[in-house]
C-alpha cells in the first residue's frame, strides 16, 4: 500500500468534516436571519465560529470600543492566497509605493464595512449571510480577490439601538409606524458612546473607532471600499455612482468603475424588481466619510444606502403600501456586497494597474509650509501620523505661493516649517485637507465644503507650486523642568489645548493657579496674557508643592519659567488685581432629547477624553428640578430648546447667572435666547424689503437653485479678535472660524463682542450664498454679555463641530476658566 495514502486520507477526512461543521447564520444563531437582530458578541461569535471551520478565513481583533466591545474584521480568500496573505498585503503596498520593492499585482483587494451607524442595523446581518455564501457559493471569485469584512464598525451605538429594540418590541413585531418600537429616544443608536457620527470622522480621526481601524485600513490599502448604511423607509435603495460633487482628485477611472458597479447591481434588483437609485444626493466632497476617504487613497469608495433605519425594526408599514421588513433589507445589503465581489474579481487585474496609476499625481501644489506654534506643529503632525502621511521640516529659506493667511499669493519664512508635499503616494490626500479652496460642481452637497488644515490649527501656511525641500522629523526632546524651592513662583504661557490640560490637571490636584489679564515681563522673559502663574504665597498649604508643579509640568511637556521674585520688570506683579486667581469651576452640562446630541457628544468627549477636567451632565428629563447654585458653569450644547426653556426657567437661569453663575450658549442654543429681555442678544435682521417681496413667482423646478443663495455649507470666515479680553487669550487679532450655518446675531449692546465680522463678511474657502453672506455682515462670532455679576458666553459658532476645529477649542476653555473669573457666593 503506497505509503502517501493514508496522510491523503487523512487530509481528504480533515477537509471534509472542517467544512461539514460549518454552519449558516440561521443554524448557529437559532433563527432565521432577519427574524431577529443580532446582538454584537453574537455576531463575534459567528465569525469565530466560520474562521474556526473554514480555511477561506482568518477573523481578526483590532481593538475595543469605549465601552470595550471588540473591533473585528474576517480576511475571506481561498486557501492559496490565504497561504501567501503576507506577500499579497505586500505586493498591493509595494505597487503603490507604501512598502520598498515592486510589484504588478492582480489579486483585487475588497473591503466591506457594515454598520458605522448603529442602528442602521440590517448590514451586519447581512455581513454574516454575505460570508457565509462567499464561502459556500462563491469559491470561485476567492481565487483572485481578498474581501476584508469588517462585520460592525459601531458595536457600541448597534447594541444600543439592538437592546432597546429588544426591550421594547410586541411579539409579533408590530408594522405600525406609530408602535413604539419604531420610535427611538434619544439619542438613537446612530453614533458611537461620545454621540459622534463615525461616518463623519475617518479625516479627523478623533474616536477610538476610527483610529484603531486606521491602522488596519493602511495595511491593507483596498481597491474598493463599501460602506453600508440606510436610509428613509420610503425610500428603496441607493448604490453607487454617486452624485455630484465629486472632488477634483477623483480620477476619471474612479468614476465609471462607480457605474460598472451600480449596472452589476442593477442586473440583481432589476431581475428581482427591487426598486434603487443612483446618482444622487450622495456625493464625493466632504474627505471625512466611508466613500470619500477610501476615494482619495485610490479605491472605489461607495455608500450604498437601503431602506431602513432606526425607525424600521423587523418590518414596518412604508407610506407606499408595502410592509419593509428585515429580512428583505438583509438580502438586498447581501446582494449588493456579493455583486461588489463578483465585478471586482471580473476586474481584478484593471484594478491593480489603475490603482497604481492613482499613486503618482501630478499636482497643482507641490508642498505645503505651516508655520506656527510648536504645540499646534505638533497638534497637525499628530495628525498626520494617523493617515501615515509623510512630511518633514525646512531648516530656512522662504517661500511664496498662495498665502492662507492673507487669503493671496504672498510669501512665508521657513524656518522650522512643517511641510507636507503631494509628491508622494498620499498626494491626493494631502490636497484635498490642505487645498486653499475646493471647487464645487454644484453647492448642492450633503456636508461642509471647507475644511482646510491650516485654519482648522491655527497655522500660517504657504501652497506652493514648487517643491519644498524638507528634512525628517526631528526627534522631541523631552520636557525637563527642575523644581526650584526658593522661587517666588513659576510661569508657563497660554496658547494651546495642551496648556489647557496642564491647567485642569494643576487644579484637580489642589494646586492654586492665577493668570494674568495684562502682558509683563520678568527674568528677562515676556509673557502674553493668559499666561499661567503659580505662586508659592498661594500654595504654602499644598505637600512637595514644588514636585508636584514641575512634575505635572513635565508630564505635559509645559517649560515653566522660574520667577526668582514676583516684582517684574514691566507690567504687573504677582499680588496684582490683575493677576488673578483661578477658582475651579463646578460645571454643568445640559443633555437629553432637546439637545444636539452631536453637539453634546462632542462636549462630553471634549471634557473627558481632551481636557480631562471634570463636568456634571444634566438631563433635561430633571434638569429644572436641581438647584443651579451647585454650579459655577452651565454649558448649553447646540439644541432646539425654544418649547423646553420656557419663562420660568429662563427666569431661575437670569436669577442664577445674575448672582454670579456663567452660562456658555452654543450655536443653535443662543436661537432661545435671542430678542428676548435681559439676554441682550438680536438676531441681525436680513433686508426688509427682500423679506416684503418674497419670490412667489420662482418656478418649482428652480425653487432648490434659489434656495441655494441663503446658504452657508460649512465655510470658513475671517473675524476681528478682541485679543485683550479673557475669552481670546492664547490668540491673535484675527480668528478663521468655521460657520456650520447663516445664522447671524448683532453686535451685543451690554458686554464685549470679542471674536466678530465687520463690515462685509470676509469669506475665505468654501461656499457661501450671495443672501448668507449679506447677513453676515456686522455680526457677532463670540461674545460675552454681562448680566448683575455673572456672564453669559455666546458661542455663535460651535468651536467643538466634530472635534476637528483644533485652534477653536481654546476660546471655549477660556470661558470655562478665565472669563468671569471671581469667587461665586450663592
Ligand atoms: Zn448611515
Amino acid at each position: 500500500m503506497n505509503k502517501i495514502f493514508p496522510s491523503i486520507l487523512l487530509s481528504l477526512l480533515f477537509i471534509i468534516s472542517y467544512g461539514q461543521n460549518l454552519k449558516s447564520p440561521s443554524e448557529f444563531l437559532g433563527y432565521e436571519i432577519g427574524t431577529q437582530f443580532t446582538r454584537h458578541a453574537d455576531i463575534v461569535n459567528y465569525f469565530n465560529h466560520v474562521a474556526e471551520n473554514s480555511s477561506m478565513v482568518t477573523y481578526h481583533d483590532y481593538g475595543q470600543t469605549n465601552e470595550r466591545r471588540k473591533l473585528t474584521y474576517a480576511i475571506v480568500t481561498s486557501e492559496i492566497n490565504h497561504r501567501n496573505i503576507e506577500t499579497i498585503r505586500l505586493n498591493n503596498l509595494k505597487q503603490i509605493g507604501l512598502a520598498d520593492g515592486s510589484a504588478n499585482p492582480e489579486i483585487a483587494i475588497v473591503w466591506l464595512s457594515y454598520n458605522v451607524h448603529g442602528n442602521e442595523a440590517s448590514s451586519a446581518e447581512a455581513s454574516m449571510q454575505t460570508v457565509y455564501e462567499l464561502i459556500t457559493q462563491k469559491q470561485a471569485w476567492l481565487e483572485n480577490t481578498v474581501v476584508i469584512i469588517d462585520p460592525n464598525l459601531n458595536p457600541d451605538g448597534r447594541d444600543r439601538y439592538v437592546n432597546w429594540y429588544n426591550q421594547v418590541k410586541s411579539t409579533p413585531y408590530n408594522s405600525a409606524q406609530v408602535a413604539t418600537e419604531h420610535m427611538e429616544p434619544w439619542p438613537g443608536g446612530r453614533p458611537n458612546h461620545y454621540l459622534f457620527d463615525l461616518n463623519r470622522d475617518w479625516a479627523w480621526a478623533t474616536q477610538v473607532e476610527t483610529q484603531q481601524r486606521l491602522k488596519i485600513y493602511n495595511q491593507w490599502m483596498p481597491h474598493i471600499h463599501v460602506d453600508f448604511h440606510e436610509q428613509g423607509i420610503n425610500e428603496p435603495y441607493y448604490f453607487a455612482p454617486a452624485a455630484e460633487p465629486f472632488h477634483e482628485v477623483i480620477t476619471d477611472w474612479q468614476r465609471d468603475f462607480q457605474t460598472q458597479i451600480g449596472k452589476n447591481h442593477a442586473r440583481y434588483f432589476d431581475k428581482e424588481g427591487w426598486l434603487f437609485f443612483t446618482r444622487e444626493r450622495f456625493d464625493l466632497l466632504y474627505p471625512s466619510y466611508g466613500d470619500t476617504y477610501p476615494t482619495y487613497l485610490g479605491a472605489i469608495g461607495m455608500t450604498y444606502e437601503q431602506a431602513g433605519h432606526g425607525r424600521a425594526g423587523l418590518g414596518i408599514d412604508t407610506d407606499e403600501g408595502y410592509e419593509l421588513t428585515l429580512v428583505d433589507r438583509v438580502e438586498h445589503q447581501k446582494t449588493t456586497g456579493l455583486s461588489t465581489v463578483e465585478i471586482s474579481s471580473q476586474n481584478a487585474k484593471k484594478l491593480n494597474t489603475e490603482f497604481q496609476k492613482f499613486f503618482k499625481p501630478n499636482l497643482k501644489y507641490k508642498s505645503y509650509a505651516l508655520q506656527g506654534e510648536p504645540d499646534k506643529i505638533n497638534a497637525l503632525a499628530k495628525l498626520l501620523d494617523k493617515h501615515e502621511v509623510q512630511y518633514g521640516f525646512a531648516s530656512s529659506g522662504s517661500a511664496s505661493g498662495f498665502h492662507f493667511g492673507t487669503n493671496k499669493n504672498g510669501s512665508m519664512n521657513l524656518k522650522n516649517a512643517l511641510v507636507v508635499s503631494t509628491n508622494q503616494p498620499k498626494g491626493r490626500m494631502v490636497q484635498a485637507l490642505f487645498e486653499p479652496e475646493t471647487k464645487l460642481s454644484t453647492p448642492l452637497t450633503y456636508d461642509i465644503t471647507a475644511w482646510n488644515l491650516p485654519h482648522a490649527y491655527g497655522l500660517d501656511a504657504i501652497a506652493s507650486t514648487s517643491l519644498i525641500t524638507a528634512n525628517e522629523a526631528q526627534t522631541k526632546t523631552p520636557v525637563l523642568n527642575a523644581m526650584n524651592p526658593n522661587a517666588a513662583g513659576y510661569i508657563s504661557k497660554w496658547n494651546s489645548m495642551q496648556d489647557a490640560a496642564f491647567l485642569a490637571e494643576l487644579l484637580q490636584e489642589g494646586i492654586k493657579v492665577r493668570f494674568s489679564e495684562k502682558k509683563f515681563g520678568l527674568a528677562g522673559e515676556n509673557f502674553e496674557r493668559g499666561s499661567l502663574v503659580i505662586t508659592k504665597s498661594d500654595n504654602r498649604n499644598v505637600e512637595n508643592y514644588d514636585k508636584k508643579v514641575t512634575e505635572i509640568a513635565n508630564k505635559h511637556r509645559r517649560k515653566l519659567f522660574i520667577a526668582p521674585t514676583s516684582f517684574s520688570d514691566t507690567g504687573t506683579d504677582f499680588g496684582s488685581p490683575d493677576v488673578k486667581i483661578i477658582h475651579p469651576p463646578k460645571i454643568a452640562l445640559l443633555k437629553g432629547r432637546y439637545t444636539s446630541s452631536l453637539s453634546y457628544g462632542a462636549l462630553w468627549h471634549f471634557f473627558e477624553q481632551q481636557l480631562h477636567y471634570p463636568v456634571t451632565s444634566v438631563d433635561t428629563d430633571y434638569f429644572k428640578n436641581i438647584t443651579l447654585d451647585q454650579f459655577d458653569v452651565l454649558v448649553l450644547p447646540s439644541g432646539y430648546y425654544q418649547g423646553y426653556l420656557d419663562e420660568n426657567t429662563l427666569s431661575t437661569i437670569k436669577e442664577w447667572v445674575s448672582k454670579g453663575g456663567t452660562l456658555i450658549a452654543i450655536d443653535n442654543a443662543l436661537s432661545t435666547f435671542a430678542n428676548k429681555d435681559g439676554f441682550g442678544l438680536k438676531s441681525n435682521e436680513t433686508d426688509e424689503a427682500e423679506k416684503e417681496t418674497p419670490n412667489l413667482l420662482i418656478p418649482y423646478d428652480q425653487r432648490e437653485n434659489e434656495s441655494v443663495k441663503n446658504f452657508i455649507t460649512g465655510s470658513i470666515f475671517k473675524t476681528k479678535v478682541d485679543a485683550s479680553h479673557p475669552l481670546a487669550f492664547g490668540y491673535q487679532d484675527t480668528y478663521f472660524t468655521l460657520k456650520a450655518g447663516n445664522s447671524s446675531y448683532s453686535f451685543l449692546e451690554s458686554g464685549y463682542n470679542v471674536a466678530y465680522i465687520e463690515g462685509d463678511a470676509e469669506r475665505v474657502s468654501g461656499f457661501a450664498g450671495e443672501k448668507a453672506l449679506e447677513g453676515l455682515k456686522n455680526s457677532l462670532v463670540f461674545g460675552e454679555h454681562k448680566m448683575g455679576r455673572g456672564s453669559i458666553i455666546y458661542l455663535v459658532d460651535d468651536v467643538l463641530f466634530r472635534s476637528f476645529w483644533e485652534n477653536g477649542k481654546l476660546f471655549f476653555v477660556n470661558s470655562l476658566f478665565f472669563v468671569n473669573n471671581k469667587v461665586v457666593v450663592f
